[in-house]
């Protein structure tokens, strides 16, 4: 039941639900724009400078505060990041109230065009941006240039989406009467993007929110500003005009406090931790706010005696290890049934501890570091309390080196409920695996935590693909399959992974509002 065309996949570092999802490359060959970025060369491996972006001015200096952006292979210091002021910050509130008004009147298929023209740049400077994108999170370039395709997919997919926002009528009850219902902008948004797949969950944000009319204030974070800046200057040299799109820089809770407590700001949207999540909610409920809320996952995978456990692994572990671990979506739970259990260890184990971990930019890597000394210091925690609770170390469990934030690809078994790392996602390059002998066994252990972002199954029963499909408790749900990276559907969770979501028809809704219209 697993698409076939993922057996032939070549390497990984190419998770396949990444994979299946990116178009084969169709970037144009580099050449030269009046893009600022873009003017460096290609194999220049240099940073560039960061600014906040308001109302069209690139704002640095003038002493603001600065914090060191660094690169996660050896910790060196990438660039220099100017804080946003309280000032600036009321300059880009004013700038994206003024720039709604003006935006909103813009005709869809100008919105469309002015998207899918800053997509086509993005394209042309895809090996640039790749290069500050794996310089900023660590990940192997053919891992960034993945996710620069992807996020080109859901920005393409959201303009054109801009060209598709109905409304509908209802009959009257009067004989001349008109009972119209309209949908409209939301108004200007306060976004706040995580630093694991920079370029995707800003890219997808900002054109979704454009596209239904809205202008948007996004805050990156303060490991990856740079990949938003560059998508940023995509979208000033397609045309979007000063302030539909402000870009702040800096510490988070005192952005997101002075932006979502703003009245100004109609809608939040942030990615990130379930903890944060839960504080910019409390926020914005002061305001009434709407907000879309992509929070985090401890994704189970249920795996059957009755698949194919050679393609259950060629697909897991690429997927494991995908950006070392920091995807809210990776597997992380694996339960295995009794009768494959000991050879899926095995195999799993010895998959893991082959994969060459090194500089993204190398490209025989096929793992990266972690992305910041914080997800370094929670897997040394989260790996000792397992073993301290009875878990096994099957491969992996060490730092690598002392510079940067290398960590090896690691797999836990025979790992207690009651350990940590069993109910905090481990957001880190980590597979854990238990056993289980009946299916309803498997799905209550699957459903068992205040998570339910991603699950998946494996098995080649139709019966059991069906009871396991309607019984996890998730936003999304992979049967025989990891592969959730289409525009077109829905991504989003349920319970303490949020609500709301992005991409589909859905993610342009959410910057929407319905307006009914009775004339008498
Ligand atoms: P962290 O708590 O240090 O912060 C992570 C991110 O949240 C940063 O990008 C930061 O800018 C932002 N943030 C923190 N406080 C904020 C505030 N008050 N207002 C606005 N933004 C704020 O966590 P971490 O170590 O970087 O990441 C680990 C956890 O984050 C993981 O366990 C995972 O659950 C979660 N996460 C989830 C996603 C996702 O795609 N859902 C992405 C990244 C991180």
């Amino acid at each position: 039941m697993a698409c076939p065309s993922l057996t032939r996949e070549r390497s990984f570092g190419a998770p396949l639900s990444l994979l299946c999802a990116t178009m084969p490359p169709r970037f144009a060959p580099p050449h030269r724009s009046t893009c600022s970025l873009w003017r460096r060369s290609v194999t220049s491996l240099s940073y560039v400078p960061l600014y906040q972006w308001i109302d069209g001015n690139k704002l640095s200096g003038d002493g603001r505060e600065t914090s060191d952006v660094l690169n996660p292979f050896d910790g060196t210091v990438l660039g220099s990041m100017p804080h946003a002021t309280e000032a600036d910050l009321q300059a880009a509130l004013e700038s994206s109230q003024r720039a709604f008004k003006q935006w909103r009147k813009v005709p869809a298929w100008e919105r469309s065009a002015i998207i899918l023209k800053a997509t086509n740049l993005i394209r042309e400077r895809l090996e640039q941006f790749a290069t500050i994108l794996t310089l900023e999170v660590g990940k192997p370039l053919a891992e960034a240039r993945m996710e620069l395709n992807l996020t080109v997919e859901s920005m393409v997919w959201a303009g054109e989406e801009a060209k598709r926002i109905y409304g509908r009528t209802v009959e009257s009850r009067l004989p001349h009467g008109r009972a119209i219902i309209s949908r409209e902008p939301i108004g200007p948004v306060a976004a706040f993007a995580p630093w694991n797949v920079p370029a995707l969950l800003t890219g997808r944000k900002i054109a979704a929110a454009l596209a239904a009319g809205c202008s948007m204030i996004i805050k990156p974070s303060e490991e990856t500003p740079a990949t938003c800046l560059m998508i940023a200057e995509a979208f000033a040299d397609a045309g979007l005009p000063a302030g539909v799109l402000n870009v702040v820089l800096g510490e988070p809770s005192m952005i997101s406090k002075t932006l979502i407590s703003s009245p100004i700001i109609r809608k939040v949207s942030f990615t990130g931790p379930t903890p944060v999540g839960k504080q910019l909610a409390a926020l914005a409920a002061q305001q009434v706010t709407p907000v879309t809320m992509e929070l985090g996952g401890h994704a189970p995978v249920i795996v059957c005696d009755d698949a194919n456990i050679d393609a259950v692994l060629a697909f897991s572990v690429p997927n494991k290890y995908f950006n070392a671990g920091a995807s809210c979506i990776a597997p992380t739970r694996f339960y295995v049934q009794d009768g494959v259990y000991d050879a899926f260890v095995e195999k799993f184990t010895a998959a893991a501890s082959a994969i060459k971990v090194g500089n993204g930019l190398d490209p025989e890597t096929r793992m990266g570091p972690l992305a910041n000394g914080r997800r370094l210091q929670a897997m040394e925690r989260l790996i000792a309390d397992a073993v301290s609770h009875g878990g096994t170390i099957t491969t992996g469990g060490k730092r690598i080196g002392d510079q940067g934030f290398l960590y090896e690809p690691t797999v836990l078994v025979n790992v207690p409920e009651s350990a940590q790392i069993m109910n905090d996602e481990p957001f880190g390059p980590v597979a854990i695996i238990s056993r289980f002998t009946n299916v309803e066994e498997a799905i209550e252990k699957a459903n068992r935590l205040p998570f339910g972002l991603a699950a998946y199954a494996f098995t080649s029963t139709t019966a059991r693909a069906n009871l396991l499909a309607d019984c996890l408790e998730s936003g999304m749900v992979g049967i025989n399959t990891y592969y959730f990276g289409m525009p077109e559907a829905p991504f989003g969770g349920v319970k303490q992974s949020g609500y709301g979501s992005e991409n589909g028809t859905e993610g342009i809704d959410a910057y929407l509002v319905t307006k009914f219209a009775n004339y008498a």
